[in-house]
């Protein structure tokens, strides 16, 4: 066994979902899914951006099977942008935790419209978890972990069942455990392939991209929030703060859970 692969079982051993899933897909084959990104980062792993998609999606090794998942968060535009110009008729999907802010589900109509996007998927929680486990709508402020889980990381599984690959909108200058994030990834949990079309990007040039293509900024980017998710769990940041520092604030605790370790 070579060492990627050997890497690769390893994580598989050791993934078991998040807080008990209910969710359990077959197991992957590690040595597929391995194949598959070599062969993908042979050919595409030098391309970001449009070319990247272009590429991959328009006739590419995953058009048909691919998703797009998206927050309709602050820099959320640029990336529906980017495969709407490909095809409109691309799924995406947007995850509706019952938390957000009413401003990100008004933003998300207006892109909707202004991008003519024809295959957006609004999914929700499952109703029967919620009236199990966070009947008064407080557990996001006693075990967050657990209320990422049943409001997003559940939900997604099951959105995602069927898709061979999904598309993200992540970027290195977020920082953290994104810092080193490659461009084409793999998921061993799942053995599914995730493209990070803006991975190399940074601010200004998302900046830039939505200015010129006039894209409408998200209703809260004036009013200081940089990243935006639940708001219970978003603040605005400063400018002397990295974006993310909004999300989660206060505890151990950066990531929802949706994106689970890569290879
Ligand atoms: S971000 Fe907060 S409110 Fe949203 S699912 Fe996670 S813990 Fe719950």
């Amino acid at each position: 066994m070579d060492q990627g692969s050997a890497v690769l079982r390893g994580a598989l051993a050791g993934s078991t979902g998040e807080g008990g899933a209910t969710h359990s897909p077959p197991r992957p084959d590690p040595d597929a899914l391995l194949a598959r990104l070599d062969d993908l980062r042979a050919g595409y792993g030098h391309l970001s951006g449009a070319e990247l998609l272009r590429a991959t999606l328009v006739q590419g090794p995953l058009s048909g099977g691919t998703a797009l998942v998206s927050s309709f968060g602050v820099e959320s535009a640029v990336l529906l942008h980017l495969v709407a110009s490909i095809d409109r008729t691309i799924p995406v999907i947007f995850l509706d935790t019952g938390k957000l802010f009413p401003e990100t589900l008004a933003y998300r109509d207006q892109l909707q419209s202004l991008l003519g996007l024809t295959n957006l998927r609004t999914i929700h929680p499952d109703s029967r978890a919620l009236a199990r486990l966070d009947a008064d709508g407080t557990l996001w402020s006693r075990t967050p972990d657990h209320c990422c889980h049943i409001r997003k990381t559940a939900p997604l599984d099951q959105a995602l069942d069927g898709f061979a690959a999904w598309i993200n909108g992540r970027k290195r200058f977020h920082g953290d455990v994104r810092a080193t994030l490659p461009t084409i990834e793999g998921e061993p949990s799942t053995g599914r392939i995730k493209l990070n079309p803006l991975v190399t990007w940074s601010a200004a040039e998302l900046d830039a991209y939505r200015v010129t293509h006039r894209l409408p900024p998200h209703p809260l980017a004036g009013k200081g929030y940089r990243s935006i998710g639940c708001a219970p769990c978003t603040r605005p940041v400063g400018p002397e703060e990295v974006p993310r520092a909004g999300r989660w604030w206060g505890i151990d605790k950066s990531e929802c859970g949706i994106h689970r370790p890569g290879v």
